[in-house]
């Protein structure tokens, strides 16, 4: 789906195990996602700027202004349709038979059952990959005549290239792993699938950072800015975090984008900060620390692994529900998309097309839809935590900074017109799509929060 500014990750992530999808969606909500700021306008074209001025701490200059609302609106688009078209297209696959066909052409190609479901899922995988493409093409379009963007299209297809081959490496053995499983246990496949699911996605999250050099060039961060690695350690002492100076890295994101981003990524001995050079030296240190005190508070607040509980839960009834929601497909449509129906060596007859691999297909399609009407909700938990963050944050520059109050909105707003984000998003847009409060709401709390007036603390520490 379109980046359109937003950190460019996670799209191997998303494509590499369709099945994985939801739970994907679910995860990313939980990591560690820096303040990418999700903006604030007044989305209708009534001109009240002294009023929205005056009562919001985001603001943009004018010219900023307009181009925020207008990308803003794209971006959405883009990504709801992006994601209605990923349902619609995997559910054509099906009903026009392109699924058994793809099946049965992977079947004429090896003798080997193993390298027959390889292929078909490798096929499914770049299909599914081309049917995208059109909403990536147009968001790093729209990316680049904004400015966000400066990655030329040569370097760009690279980056897609590498993502689809890595989407293959991951993607094709983990679908053919639950492919096995369906087969396997065709009464309880949901329940082992599930089980198998979660161990994949702390190990994704343990990857991360070893995949991401693929894509950017990291440098030791004390090589460039040796001021700001000073200040990022009062953070980390302050904060208890087990962050040494080795383990902070500048990213060369000037090569591709205009944004800021600062993030920490990984967990146990991969874990890292790592700074945009497009941030450090570009935007003043303190808002950098802010930053990463925002950061730092996703780890000591245990989000990844709270995260993960959630998504487990979550994922659980997820399994089931698709469980029962292809068997019930796969009676009704069965026939029509020409899916297997003889291969019976179960008791239970109705379910036995889905571990066929065209039927598969039909799981797939279930949990992409699932993970399209449960965004809301993954996108909810996680902009609780977010938020959460950003309390932890202030409270945790408070005392390395002269006004954390100001550090925090300065911030806000060094990011919200960096990504021309949106400074008033409608209620519905926000609640959908975004898994950050949106950067007005956030600037908002940023200005009035101040735990320490008449000798109080916050939430997180004693002073
Ligand atoms: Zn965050």
């Amino acid at each position: 789906m379109a980046n359109l500014g937003k950190k460019p990750r996670g799209r191997w992530q998303r494509m590499a195990a369709a099945l994985l999808l939801a739970l994907t969606a679910l995860a990313s909500a939980s990591m560690a996602h820096a303040a990418q700021p999700v903006a604030a306008p007044q989305a209708t074209a009534q001109p009240q700027p002294a009023q929205t001025s005056a009562q919001s701490a985001y603001t943009l200059p004018p010219d900023k202004l307009a181009k925020a609302i207008a990308l803003s609106r794209i971006r959405n688009i883009l990504d709801i349709g992006g994601s209605v078209w990923g349902v619609v297209f995997l559910w054509l696959l099906l009903a026009t038979r392109a699924a058994a066909g793809l099946a049965a052409w992977s079947e004429r190609l090896s003798r080997r059952g193993w390298l027959q479901g390889l292929i078909f899922f490798a096929a499914l995988l770049v299909v599914l990959t081309l049917a995208n493409l059109p909403f990536d093409v147009y968001g790093h379009h729209v990316s680049r005549s904004y400015g966000i963007s400066v990655q030329g299209w040569g370097g760009w297809l690279v980056d897609q290239a590498k993502s689809l081959a890595l989407t293959l490496a991951v993607g094709a053995p983990v679908l053919l792993l639950f492919n096995w499983i369906v087969r396997r246990w065709p009464r309880r496949y949901w329940l082992a699938g599930w089980a198998i699911a979660l161990p994949l996605l702390v190990l994704s999250t343990f990857v991360e950072p070893l995949i991401e050099p693929l894509f950017n060039h990291y440098e030791p961060l004390a090589a460039h800015h040796s001021d700001l690695v000073a200040k990022l350690e009062q953070v980390v002492a302050r904060t208890g975090t087990d962050i040494p100076p080795d383990r902070m890295y500048l990213m060369k994101a000037s090569e591709k984008s205009n944004g800021l981003n600062a993030y920490v990524s990984g967990i146990g001995p991969t874990k890292r900060i790592v700074v945009w050079d497009t941030t450090a030296g570009r935007i003043p240190d303190d808002e950098i620390q802010f930053v990463f005190a925002h950061e730092s508070g996703h780890y000591v607040l245990h989000h990844i692994p709270k995260g993960i509980a959630l998504t487990a839960v979550a994922l659980f009834f997820v399994f089931w529900a698709c469980a029962r929601f292809a068997a019930w497909l796969t009676r009704r449509f069965g026939p029509r998309w020409r899916l297997p129906q003889t291969e019976v060596k179960t008791e239970v007859q109705t379910e036995a097309p889905l571990s066929s691999r065209a039927g598969f297909a039909v799981l797939v399609f279930a949990v992409t839809l699932a993970g399209f009407v449960l965004q809301p909700v993954s996108n909810t938990f996680s902009r609780h935590f977010e938020h959460e963050a950003d309390v932890y944050g202030q409270e945790a520059i408070h005392g390395l900074v002269p006004d954390p109050q100001k550090t925090a909105v300065a911030g806000f707003n060094a990011l919200g017109e960096a990504w021309l984000e949106d400074p008033d998003p409608s209620p519905f847009i926000e609640f959908w799509l975004y898994n950050h409060p949106s950067v007005k709401t956030r600037a908002n709390f940023a200005a009035h929060y101040n735990p320490w007036a008449n000798g109080g603390h916050g939430k997180f520490f004693a002073e």
